[in-house]
């Protein structure tokens, strides 16, 4: 037996995993540049590790000599965890496991070392010192005139990051879609501020990078310095690694060029923040010599849920064409599911969270961090541990939620300029600051209405309201919370007041009022105003802490996005309405003809559904906010691809010669396309016989039958050939 042989059997008797012939090559390849191109679940980053273990145990080498690169911190622990568990005789800390950012970091430091440059970072933790996001809003306020808002500030910061880590130089920069007035002269004002002081820089963390790179172009020294150091570098999520990381790693391997790349261009989910998977089109180029294996057997998932996977990313255009497989057996059909409301859908999972044994064994994933809220109220309510990973505290601090409490201060003293300050310009009655200094400077031991109303000069309009205010907070006093938010929010005006800022400001009103939905959820069983400011302190500690839940039998709460290269038994995918997942951006460009957004969208749809190894069930709702709104188009997809058979009896005599291989029947006469159909029409449904078509779209048509209305997939219809032209005179 070789040594590979032995390693392999060794591993197998160990740990039960027995390699496929695709992954021992890939663990064999121990010279020169190889590309593992696999679909999810097929062992990457099992072979990575496998291969890390080879290195070590059968070709001698030294552990500090292996640079594993992961995409994230979370990816880099994970890693090391699983490697401490195929190999737990060799030390975690022995193997370089780390993010590319923190690589770059020590390249960073060492070229301005020699430089004598002192610099500051401005992102990650940092108390009082200069920090990315004050400096980008001070830069917006002063050329648009305006606070920027949370929305726009993510879109300018991911706008930054597009094109440092795309290496964009600056007469391409006005080729990039952004919707921020003035958007190149911030960026061009951020890093001249930035560059300010050639002795003390101030350093984004994509800054790292470029600079980095530039210093392993600019010296010999320190790039040989690093070359030096490792023998074999490996990427995992290399399919979301950026050009200018790219450009890094390529420096980095130059003299060995033992690089070791695995990927799925299906789970590409970052091309938004510049990631580059086409660089891996032109791996070849970049490294003639290089091998290039295919991995198509998922060993995580079932049957059930990788054959439904393996059609549904083939929507997709934009893709190297895979066919995604499993030997593991049907478990549980993916379940769908739609509520009424989405309430519902988070009591739903409570209660079915409840009954399972091993809470690490489910997730619960979403697309925006907004949607962990409304969950871990319901969670702590019933005593269920969550973990999240990146957890996001934004919410509590949102100023919409301020308003609210500071309404609810109003109610215990109606005397305190320094709360009326606050709110005063969201209480309807449009006070001048001038007012509101004279206000000031009255008598504070009466009620700021009562002084107001001495200010000369109120129009009708404003007095009227500030009746209203008055006794609004009067009728609010001693009430229960959720009574209190409904008064402020319909008598007080708040709502409209939210929907004419946003008008005004450019904000989503949407996200305002799925706040004030959530805190009322959160209000819903309070007592009293105290015990409901209580429970928003209880719950924005309990998300910060539950980051430290990771070992423990807790759920995991995540994003689609940090979900990548993770498992669970269970996973429940949820909110997946239009809106959300396609986004309302997506779904407008996609009808542009611009598709590739859209294709994100599926890819981060796929890598949800890919984390489930046995159950899978995708939640939805039709209401939220007391809105109606639309179950995704990737659901109803699904939904077509699982939807087995109609099996309708066959209309002809059983001898008759089977047309095809369908259990439907052929009917010359049925409807093949969808312009064939309209609003309105009459047709014979071959089941349930005559209706009128009362609405289409979604995929989905909806049909008055004599009986009763049912929504039927379009898609089914037309492919099984189910609806055929009819006279009106049948459903009169
Ligand atoms: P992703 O694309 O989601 O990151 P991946 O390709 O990295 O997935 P892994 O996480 O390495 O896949 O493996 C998925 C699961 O399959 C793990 O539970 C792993 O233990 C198991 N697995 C991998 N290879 C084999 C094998 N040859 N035999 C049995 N199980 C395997
Ligand atoms: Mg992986």
């Amino acid at each position: 037996m070789n040594k590979g042989e032995i390693f392999f059997n060794r591993k197998k008797e160990q740990l039960g995993v027995k390699l496929n012939d695709v992954q021992k090559k890939s663990v064999l390849h121990t010279k020169g540049p190889l590309l593992l191109l696999a679909s999810p679940g097929s062992g990457k980053t099992t072979t990575t590790i496998m291969r890390i273990g080879y290195l070590i145990e059968e070709e001698g080498v030294e552990p500090s000599r292996i640079k594993a690169v992961t995409f994230s911190r979370a990816s880099a622990s994970d890693m090391k965890e699983r490697f401490a568990r195929f190999f737990p005789e060799h030390p975690t800390d022995s193997v370089d496991f780390s993010t590319i950012h923190s690589l770059a970091f020590q390249v960073v430091r060492d070229y301005f070392y020699k430089r004598n440059v002192s610099y500051q970072l401005i992102e990650g933790n940092q108390d009082g010192g200069p920090n990315k996001k004050l400096l980008v809003r001070k830069i917006y306020k002063s050329l648009n005139g305006e606070n920027i808002t949370e929305e726009q500030l993510e879109e300018l910061t991911t706008y930054i990051s597009f094109i440092k880590n795309k290496l964009l130089p600056r007469e391409e920069w006005r080729n990039i879609d952004c919707d921020i007035p003035f958007v190149e002269t911030i960026f061009e004002e951020y890093e001249k501020i930035k560059n300010a002081n050639p002795s003390n820089l101030l350093l984004d963390y994509d800054d790292m990078l470029t600079i980095a790179n530039d210093a392993f172009i600019n010296d010999g020294m320190i790039l040989q310095k690093y070359q030096n150091r490792y023998d074999y570098v490996l990427t995992d999520e290399s399919q979301d690694t950026s050009l200018v990381q790219h450009a890094i790693i390529e420096k980095l391997v130059g003299p060995h060029r033992n690089l070791y790349v695995v990927a799925d261009d299906d789970q590409s989910i970052y091309s938004w923040r510049g990631a580059e998977p086409k660089y891996l089109l032109d791996f070849k180029k970049v490294y003639p010599d290089a091998v290039i294996l295919k991995m198509e057997q998922n060993y995580r998932s079932s049957k059930d849920i990788v054959d439904v996977a393996n059609r549904f990313i083939k929507r997709n255009k934009d893709r190297y064409d895979k066919n995604m497989f499993t030997e593991n057996p049907v478990q549980k059909p993916i379940v769908i599911k739609q509520f009424e409301d989405y309430r519902i859908q988070a009591k739903y999972l409570v209660q079915e969270i409840d009954r399972v044994e091993r809470k690490k064994d489910v997730a619960v994933l979403y697309r925006n961090n907004s949607s962990s809220i409304m969950l871990i109220n319901e969670l702590d309510r019933n005593q269920i541990p969550f973990y999240i990973k990146d957890s996001d505290n934004r919410f509590f601090s949102h100023w919409v939620v301020k308003d609210i409490l500071n309404f609810m201060r109003m109610t215990y003293t109606d005397k305190r300029v320094d709360i009326f300050e606050q709110i005063y310009t969201k209480c309807g009655f449009y006070l001048s600051r001038e007012q509101l200094f004279w206000l000031a400077k009255k008598q504070p031991s009466e009620s700021i209405f009562d002084r107001l109303f001495q200010y000369k000069g109120l129009k009708d309009y404003q007095v009227k309201q500030i009746q209203t205010c008055q006794k609004t907070f009067q009728e609010m006093k001693g009430e229960k919370p959720l009574k209190a938010i409904k008064l402020i929010r319909h008598q007080l005006g708040y709502d409209k007041t939210l929907k004419e800022m946003s008008k005004k400001l450019g904000f989503k009103t949407d996200y305002l009022f799925s706040v004030l939905q959530t805190l009322e959820e959160i209000a819903d069983t309070l007592e009293t105003m105290e015990q409901f400011a209580d429970r928003l302190k209880h719950l924005e500690n309990l998300l910060k802490a539950s980051k430290f839940n990771k070992n423990k039998d807790a759920i995991t709460l995540s994003t689609f996005h940090s979900s990548k290269g993770l498992e669970f038994k269970k996973v429940f995918m949820i909110d997946l309405i239009e809106g959300v997942i396609p986004s309302h951006d997506e779904i407008t460009k996609y009808k542009d003809g611009e598709r590739g957004l859209m294709e994100e969208a599926v890819r981060l749809f796929y890598v949800g559904m890919t984390r489930a190894e046995q159950e899978l069930e995708l939640l939805s709702y039709k209401k939220h906010n007391g809105k109606d709104v639309a179950q995704s188009r990737f659901v109803a997809n699904v939904k077509n691809i699982i939807l087995p058979p109609v099996k309708v009896q066959p209309a002809e005599p059983k001898n008759t010669r089977e047309r095809g291989k369908s259990t439907v029947p052929y009917n010359p006469n049925a409807i093949k396309t969808a312009d064939a159909i309209k609003e309105g029409m009459v047709v014979k449904h071959r089941v349930f016989g005559h209706g009128t078509i009362v609405s289409l779209g979604e995929g989905k048509i909806e049909i008055q039958f004599q009986k009763e209305k049912k929504a039927l997939l379009l898609e089914t219809c037309l492919e099984m050939g189910l609806l055929e032209p009819a006279d009106e005179v049948w459903v009169k």
